[in-house]
């Protein structure tokens, strides 16, 4: 390519972006909306279905990632910096409280979505643990919804009546997505409504759906007290499958899927699929948001145990 050549391409790129770039940085009309940053994926889907377009939604937390061990960047803090409300999960599913503590740093308000929620107190090896993983049951999210619509409604009175018509259509979905889970599950024998997973998620899920589950990796994948594995644990599981006749085994999305491949194999058992577990799938993908995360989960189930 001549260097004649080159120079009228950039040219020609520049001119062409130029008016693009002013636009966006001048009128982008976010720059004037309330600013709502949330620490995982669903919380930012809860919002987002409540707020429409009238805030800035922002998930610290991408598809794939570990709430339980993630580390705040500089990014955040800088957004932190930015936001006019932050919304964490609590009961100790952002490790070491990163969520909250980057709001108090940065002096912002922070709503905790599962307030108000009783939570299931896990016995994980002696240890007792408030479980986290609360959204898994619609009935739970509903709670979520309700929590951050009161925050939003606080922080925007003037759009109070328009945050609360999106939640009450959200809460009719999610009422939906229930009895369907329900009748989905009907295929599944009691018998076999067993699920062996990678860390300790699914205890809400799986006491709304009349599940046994199993996982290697205790309520956190981090180095809480009660978190991480166990080779006792590890046995467990194994024992279990195999006492139990287990048809399959699952990864989840936000967890190194090793550990549970080295199950299956030691207990000579298939891999049911991916769920979704702390984090939802990425943009575009069929997981991006919660009703789509729950959906997806329980489709899998289905192929891999019925
Ligand atoms: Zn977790």
């Amino acid at each position: 390519m001549s260097r004649q050549f080159l120079a009228m391409l950039v040219i020609g790129l520049i001119s062409a972006a130029s008016p693009l770039l002013t636009a966006s940085a001048s009128q982008d009309p976010s720059r004037n909306k309330p600013f709502i940053l949330c620490s995982t994926t669903q919380l930012a889907d809860f919002t987002r279905q409540i707020v429409g377009d009238r805030c800035r939604v922002v998930s610290l937390l991408g598809a794939g990632a570990d709430p339980h061990t993630y580390m705040p960047t500089p990014n955040d803090a800088r957004l932190a910096l930015e936001a006019d409300l932050c919304i964490q999960n609590g009961l100790n599913l952002e490790g070491k409280n990163w969520m909250g503590t980057l709001a108090k740093d940065a002096g912002k308000p922070v709503v905790t979505a599962t307030d108000g929620l009783e939570p299931l107190v896990l016995d994980e090896g002696g240890m007792k643990v408030r479980d986290p993983h609360a959204w898994f049951t619609p009935r739970n999210a509903a709670i979520y919804v309700n929590n951050i619509v009161r925050a939003v409604s606080q922080l925007d009175p003037e759009e109070k009546s328009e945050y609360e018509a999106r939640a009450q259509l959200y809460l009719q979905q999610l009422r939906v997505l229930d009895a369907w889970i329900r009748a989905q599950f009907n295929a599944i024998p009691p018998d076999r409504r067993i699920l062996v997973t990678s860390h300790d998620a699914f205890n809400y899920f799986a006491n709304e759906y009349g599940f046994k589950n199993h996982a290697p990796v205790g309520w956190s994948t981090g180095s809480e007290l009660g978190a991480g594995m166990t080779p006792e644990r590890r046995k467990m599981v194994i024992d279990s499958i195999r006492n139990l006749n287990v048809k399959a085994v699952f990864v989840e999305t936000s967890v190194n899927p090793k550990l549970v491949r080295e199950i299956a194999r030691e207990a000579g058992v298939k891999i049911g699929g991916r769920l979704y577990s702390d984090s939802m799938g990425p943009e575009g993908s069929a997981g991006e948001t919660y009703i789509g995360m729950m959906r997806e989960n329980v489709l899998t189930i289905l192929h891999g145990l019925k």
